[in-house]
């Protein structure tokens, strides 16, 4: 599957927000967000006039699918599926990035960043109701069980990855079992549940998409 493979600060530095985009260097002092390093480019103050109403929905959207970790083409059918959902579609879009096996792992800190959450999935090391999922973009159901597969516990990968696991609390729609490795997807995420992407308006993404 299709990656970003270019340097992640980069991105961050370009919407001006942290996106947690690097497991623990997100919280040391070396983010450059934290260091107040400017948006790369040769003249990063021309971009910090007043933004038209498009270049505000592009922001915005760009911002979401990098936070997911998602290339264009792979949020825009996330997007066109939350169309057809009934109900609110940003929130529908929400729900459904919320639901990817990767952000599940990453959510039950099985890992510290999603691009680690991906790689775990990737590398077979992740089941869903005790079958190893391998897809990333797969789509945890309500009461599914997502676990670290027994044979993968010893694994270096994994062993860093869970040395931080069962020891932070997890979001509200989750509940872990530290001891056996493993934790419940209970439902899909309400949109006020999601307290990490308050500040995330994901009305100007499907505005932008309506065009
Ligand atoms: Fe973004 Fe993390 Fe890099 Fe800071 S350290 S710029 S939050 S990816």
């Amino acid at each position: 599957m299709a990656r970003y493979i270019g340097p992640v600060c980069r991105l961050c530095r370009t919407e001006g927000k942290k996106m947690f985009l690097k497991g623990d260097r997100c919280k040391s002092d070396k983010c450059p967000i934290n260091r107040k390093r400017p948006a790369p480019g040769k003249n990063p103050k021309a971009r910090a006039g007043k933004q038209s109403e498009y270049a505000v929905q592009l922001r915005e959207k760009q911002r979401l699918k990098r936070t997911y970790g998602l290339l264009e083409k792979q949020f825009r059918l996330t997007f066109e599926k939350a169309l057809r959902m009934p109900g609110k579609t940003g929130e529908n879009l929400l729900g459904l990035l919320e639901s990817r096996l990767d952000t599940v792992v990453y959510r039950l800190r099985f890992s510290s960043s999603r691009a680690q959450a991906r790689q775990l999935v990737l590398h077979g090391h992740v089941t869903v109701n005790g079958k190893r999922v391998n897809v990333a973009s797969f789509i945890v159901k309500p009461t599914d069980v997502v676990a670290i597969h027994p044979t993968s516990q010893k694994l270096e990968l994994v062993k860093q990855a869970l040395q931080e696991f069962g020891k932070s609390g997890v979001m509200p729609w989750l509940s872990v079992d530290p001891d056996g490795l493993k934790g419940t997807f209970n439902a899909v995420p309400q949109r006020q549940d999601i307290t990490d992407m308050a500040d995330i308006r994901e009305q100007l993404v499907v505005e932008l998409y309506s065009k």
